[in-house]
């Protein structure tokens, strides 16, 4: 007997995700679609609801995964206890982690199960503009390791990739149906969509789409290292819990990090406390989380260039041709 094709939705909670699972139900079995969201562990409450929201209101049970980065906690530490390398990087600083700072890093470094900041602990960072290992280690190794196992397993695997041509000029060429492999396809339903179609297609579904896109416009981690100061003035403003979680998360991480300090938005690089151009303990001063917090609270209008590196028109922001974050 012939196999069936396992249908295999990317959804991250965002509109073209969910507009490709509503068009995977009208076309295919029910019993053959499997919607896969992955888990970063700083998802925004809102996304959470949307996705129960979606699994009763569909009825379909959708496979949450997570990455794990334990094992790679575990050699990050013996490493660090066992350094003892001679010599200097390019900047000149010492290669070899001081007694002081081994001590830190290993009374901290250990799994705590929240995949976004069990990879900043083992990183000993943030991702940033310039370092952006987030969206590959949170999002595309752990569904593309899922897709791997069912194809090895001789599963048939169609993968349905909510992307969009007018997204992008990378993703203007996106073909709608392309081979990977034996039994292995991508389908892209809505390649020669606009943002529009989507938004009509909820609304003549009768889905509403996430809630986020009418506080934040977009649905993404919260908050994520492309936040804008009216993103992060919402997402302070709206969960108390925020602040404190962050502050912790940067004394965890300033821990297991060589040189002490870590700060969520250390990437964006505040105007005029650029690293190097300034003292670093003004440059740490003004990015350590409650510093952010209180710039983005100032009632002043938004300014790009508070931003080093933002282009304001939406270049850089999380996408994933999974259809994993959008
Ligand atoms: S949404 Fe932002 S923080 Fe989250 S994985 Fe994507 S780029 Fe990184």
């Amino acid at each position: 007997m012939a196999r069936k094709n396992l249908h295999i939705i990317g959804l991250s909670g965002g509109k073209d995700s969910t507009a490709t699972l509503l068009l995977a139900l009208d076309r295919m079995p029910r019993g053959q679609i499997r919607p896969v969201f992955v888990d970063t562990g700083n998802e925004h409450a809102e996304t959470y609801r949307y996705l129960d929201f979606l699994e009763s209101h569909l009825d379909l049970p959708i496979a949450r995964i997570k990455p794990d980065f334990a094992q790679q906690i575990a050699e990050k530490r013996r490493f660090i206890a066992r350094d003892r390398r001679t010599g200097r990087d390019k900047h000149g600083v010492k290669l070899r982690w001081s007694n002081r700072r081994k001590r830190e890093a290993l009374a901290h470094l250990h799994p705590t199960g929240n995949p976004f900041l069990d990879l900043c602990l083992l990183k000993g960072m943030f991702p940033s503009n310039r370092s952006r290992f987030c969206t590959e280690y949170l999002k595309k190794d752990v569904f593309v390791s899922y897709v791997d196992d069912l194809v090895q397993s001789g599963q048939r695997v169609v993968v349905w990739q909510g992307i969009r041509r007018a997204e992008s000029d990378k993703r203007k060429h996106a073909r709608k149906i392309e081979r990977v492999g034996s039994g292995f396809y991508y389908f892209r339903p809505l390649v020669d969509w606009t943002e529009a179609d989507v938004f009509r297609f909820l609304d003549a579904k009768g889905i509403p789409p996430n809630p986020l896109y009418r506080s934040l416009g977009r649905v993404s981690c919260a908050p994520c290292i492309y936040s804008t100061k009216p993103d992060l003035r919402v997402l302070f403003a709206s969960d108390p819990n925020l602040l404190p979680r962050l502050r912790d998360w940067e004394a965890r991480v300033s821990a297991c990090s060589k040189t002490g300090r870590a700060a969520f938005f250390a990437g964006k690089q505040l105007a005029g406390a650029r690293l190097g151009e300034v003292h670093p303990l003004v440059f740490w001063d003004r990015h350590q989380i409650d510093a952010i917090q209180h710039w983005a609270s100032k009632p002043t209008r938004f300014n790009p260039d508070d931003w080093d590196g933002f282009d304001g028109g939406g270049g850089k922001a999380c996408s994933s041709e999974w259809g994993l974050c959008e």
